[in-house]
C-alpha cells in the first residue's frame, strides 16, 4: 500500500508525505478516528515509505516486499493480548528499541488498539516517549484517543482521522466491484464511513436478501400473532448474521424517519425501496418510528449479552408490527 493508493485522507496524506520529504518526522504520532477507516492503512505506506530502498514505497523492492508481508525484522506490532496491552509487552519492546535498526533507517512500532494500554503498560510506554530516539518510530492507533493517558497524548503528534463521504466510498465500491449505482449506494450508505466495513459486507444479504427481510417485515400487523412468530423463529436460526439483519431493519426505519422529516433521497440507504419507504412512511408516525428504533436498539443488546433468541425476537416483533 502506497499514500497513492489510499482512498481519502488527503491532509493526513499530505502532512506525511511533507514530514518525510522533509526529514521532519515526528517521534511518536497518534493516528486517532474510528475503526475500519484506513488508519492502520495509513501508516503502513507510511512505513514502506520510510523503509523502501528506492525512497518511494514502490512496492516490489525487498523492503517494500517485507513490509507488506509482515516480516521486515524493523517493523514491530504490539496489539492487546486478552483485553489489554500488558506491561511485558512494552518492556519487550524497549529491549527491542534499544538495539540498531538491522535493514531499515530506523525502527518503528505500531501499537494497534492503543486504547488498551493498562495503566501500567501505559506509564513503561511514557519512558519511551519521554526519551525519543532517532532510530525509533512509534505509531499508536486508536478509536478512543480519549481513554489514553494525557501524558502520552500530549508526547504523540496527533493527526485524527474523519469518516470517509458516502460518495467516495461509493465511487471506488462501484469500480472495485462493479456494482450499479444503487448497489454502491446501499453499501457505502451501510458502511459508515468505513472502506474496511463495506467491502467486509455481506453483499448478498445487504443487497438482495434485505429486499426479502423488509417485505416480511413489513407484511406484519399487529393483530397476526402466528406470522409474527414464525417469522422470529426463523430469524432466531440465523445466530450469525441477526446483528446485521437487524441493522438492516434499523436504516429502514431511519429511512422512514428521514423521509417524514423531508431529507433528500440521497440521504436514503435503502434508495431501491421509494416506492415502498413512501408508502410505509405515510402510514406511520415520528413517535411510533422512534419506538421502534428504540425496540431494535434494546433487542441488539439483550442479544449481545446472550439471552433466548427466539422471546427476544418474538417480543421485537411485536413491537414492530404495532
Ligand atoms: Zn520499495
Amino acid at each position: 500500500m502506497t499514500f497513492a493508493q489510499i482512498h481519502g485522507h488527503d491532509h493526513q496524506k499530505n502532512i506525511l508525505r511533507r514530514a518525510l520529504a522533509g526529514n521532519r518526522l515526528a517521534h511518536a504520532y497518534l493516528f486517532e478516528g474510528p475503526a475500519g477507516i484506513g488508519k492502520r492503512l495509513m501508516a503502513l505506506a507510511l512505513v514502506r515509505a520510510i523503509f523502501c530502498r528506492e525512497g518511494t514505497g514502490c512496492g516490489s523492492c525487498s523492503s517494500c516486499r517485507k513490509v507488506d508481508h509482515n516480516n521486515h525484522p524493523d517493523l514491530l506490532t504490539i496489539a492487546a493480548e486478552g483485553n489489554s496491552i500488558k506491561i511485558e509487552q512494552i518492556r519487550a519492546l524497549q529491549k527491542e528499541l534499544a538495539y540498531r535498526p538491522l535493514e531499515a533507517p530506523r525502527k518503528v512500532c505500531l501499537i494497534d488498539g492503543a486504547e488498551k494500554l493498562g495503566a501500567s503498560a501505559g506509564n513503561a510506554l511514557l519512558k519511551t516517549l519521554e526519551e525519543p530516539s532517532s532510530q525509533a518510530l512509534l505509531i499508536l492507533l486508536t478509536p478512543l484517543p480519549e481513554n489514553l493517558l494525557i501524558t502520552i497524548r500530549s508526547r504523540c503528534q496527533r493527526l485524527p482521522f474523519t469518516r470517509l463521504p458516502r460518495t467516495e466510498i461509493e465511487r471506488v465500491l462501484r469500480e472495485q466491484l462493479s456494482l450499479d449505482e444503487a448497489q454502491g449506494h446501499i453499501l457505502a450508505a451501510l458502511s459508515e464511513g468505513s472502506f474496511e466495513r463495506a467491502l467486509g459486507r455481506d453483499r448478498d444479504l445487504y443487497l438482495e436478501r434485505r429486499r426479502d427481510l423488509l417485505k416480511a417485515l413489513t407484511a406484519l400487523s399487529a393483530g397476526s400473532v402466528a406470522p409474527t412468530f414464525d417469522l422470529a423463529r426463523s430469524l432466531s436460526e440465523e445466530k450469525e448474521r441477526l446483528p446485521d439483519i437487524l441493522e438492516i431493519f434499523q436504516a429502514f426505519y431511519r429511512d422512514l424517519l428521514l423521509l417524514q422529516h423531508g431529507s433528500g433521497e440521497e440521504e436514503l440507504v435503502n434508495i431501491d425501496l421509494r416506492e415502498k419507504l413512501h408508502r410505509v412512511a405515510a402510514r406511520e408516525d415520528s413517535a411510533s418510528l422512534l419506538r421502534k428504533l428504540d425496540a431494535l436498539a434494546g433487542c441488539r443488546r439483550q442479544l449481545a449479552r446472550n439471552v433466548n433468541r427466539q422471546l427476544a425476537l418474538e417480543v421485537l416483533l411485536l413491537r414492530l408490527a404495532a
